[in-house]
């Protein structure tokens, strides 16, 4: 299916469409007002781009020193090439340790590699414990946001999906009863777990340890009370050394909600008394990436989410219309190194306007990467056969002025002639559904241009 295809099912749902897009925006503006208040902000994020691009250009000595301090720390660190070896060492740590209950924070490393369904066919409950990720693994669904898991559920949804699940009262849908449920019905989850896992934000090589960012405090409960910790990680998260965390910090949260910090921002370097700690340092594609001179720079994303929250795409198409981990505009780039031939129309699902790369905390040029995913992929005829002979066809007009003024003369007398009900015909031309075109000119803009220039 294609992101166009995906994508009506969701903006099917008018209601949902508008009020997805304004939940997004207003997230978006809380940012803005955040960002206006720092006066240093550009300078922090050049700061931040500049740390990245020097760690993943020295990506091995980085992360085996991390390795090294973390050992030296008493953390066992495991390394994974792909997602089914993290998912076997993740379920291998579990045997090792009788483990059978497992509780989770928000770890997107993890839904890439489909983790919860490999331990639950291997006899693991798996219990998501953010709030939103609780939501949707109650009915199935993968995240839609990378912050924001649920945001395309409104609080009504919820109040349907905890009856359903969890014995609320029908219709009952208050935000602080939905939550107060979900936390009684974690807590007896959190006591239960024999073992805990959560994502890494930042791991510092100079100090082996690393940094877990939420706003629920559920990572900390979690891998709190759990005799074992397994800590999951992208081997981009690596930063230098501990006084780079803070140019990180300031630039997340308020990228990401528009707060200040995250509500937690939790340091583990050792294992706790008793407790085991685990970190799995996991490749999955990414050196492949680092290795694509025009797309390395993605993998300085930090995850906060904000080119999702400002792009008009993916604020009206949802995040299920990407079909992938990590949806939007950042998402549309990542995904074509996964498997180019499935994600062909990802790039494309971009008005190129340059708004995610204005607001990414790290200077990531998305909408250049977006455009020069849509060359390869034009290039490797990966696109879908219409948008092909399409695209074949306007490039012969385009290249052909005479037969481009031939067109437009004709297409000007046939707008001036046809009916309302074809030209808004919403299966012959949906763009027009929410749009009017103006009139169409007596003449062309060069032809004008021929006779006013003297
Ligand atoms: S690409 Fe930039 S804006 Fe988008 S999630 Fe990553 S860091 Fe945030």
């Amino acid at each position: 299916m294609t992101h166009a295809q995906a994508a009506d099912r969701f903006t099917a749902n008018f209601d949902r469409t508008t009020w997805h897009d304004q939940a997004l925006w207003f997230v978006r503006q809380k940012r803005d007002r955040m960002v206006y208040a720092v006066p240093e902000w550009e300078e922090l994020r050049e700061l931040a781009s500049q740390i990245k691009n020097h760690a993943l250009s020295n990506l091995d000595t980085y992360l085996e020193e991390f390795e090294r301090n973390a050992q030296a720390n008493g953390v066992k660190v495991h390394w994974a090439a792909n997602a089914q070896e993290h998912n076997e060492i993740v379920l291998s740590i579990l045997r090792e340790n009788n483990a059978r209950h497992l509780v989770k924070s928000k770890s997107m490393l993890t839904e890439e590699c489909h983790l919860n369904p490999f331990l639950i066919k291997n006899g693991v409950e798996v219990i998501d414990t953010d709030l939103g990720e609780r939501i949707i693994q109650l009915i199935d669904e993968p995240p839609s946001h990378i912050v924001m898991p649920a945001i395309h559920l409104k609080k009504e949804d919820v109040g349907d999906i905890f009856n359903k699940y969890l014995g609320t009262p029908a219709g009952a849908s208050d935000p602080q009863f939905l939550t107060e449920t979900a936390r009684q019905h974690l807590r007896s989850h959190f006591v239960a777990a024999d073992a805990a896992l959560s994502g890494v934000n930042f791991a510092i090589a100079e100090t082996g340890g690393f940094v877990v960012c939420t706003n629920e405090g559920n990572a900390d409960l979690g891998v709190t009370l759990a005799p074992v910790h397994i800590a999951c990680m992208g081997i981009e998260k690596i930063i230098p050394k501990l006084e780079h965390l803070g140019v990180f910090t300031r630039l997340l949260a308020r990228s990401a909600t528009g707060q200040y910090s995250t509500a937690y921002t939790s340091h583990f370097h050792k294992p706790k008394s008793g407790q085991q700690l685990h970190i799995v340092i996991v490749d999955n594609g990414r050196i492949e990436q680092l290795g694509r001179p025009d797309f390395r720079a993605s993998l300085k994303c930090i995850r906060c989410g904000a080119c999702m929250n400002t792009c008009p795409v993916y604020r009206r198409s949802g995040g299920h219309s990407y079909d992938y981990t990590v949806p939007g505009p950042i998402g549309s780039i990542l995904s074509p190194n996964v498997d180019l031939k499935k994600h062909s129309t990802l790039p494309f699902a971009s008005t190129l306007c340059g708004s995610c790369s204005d607001v990414c905390p790290v200077k990531i040029d998305i909408h250049v990467q977006l455009y020069k995913w849509r060359q390869i992929i034009g290039e490797q005829k990966a696109m879908p056969a219409a948008k092909r002979l399409g695209m074949k066809g306007l490039a012969k007009v385009l290249a052909r002025p005479k037969l481009y003024a031939r067109l437009g003369r004709a297409a000007r007398r046939v707008l001036a002639s046809m009916p309302y009900s074809l030209s808004h015909n919403g299966t012959l031309n949906p763009w027009a559904i929410a749009r009017e075109l103006p009139e169409p000119p007596k003449q062309s803009f060069r032809e004008w241009y021929a006779t006013n220039a003297k």
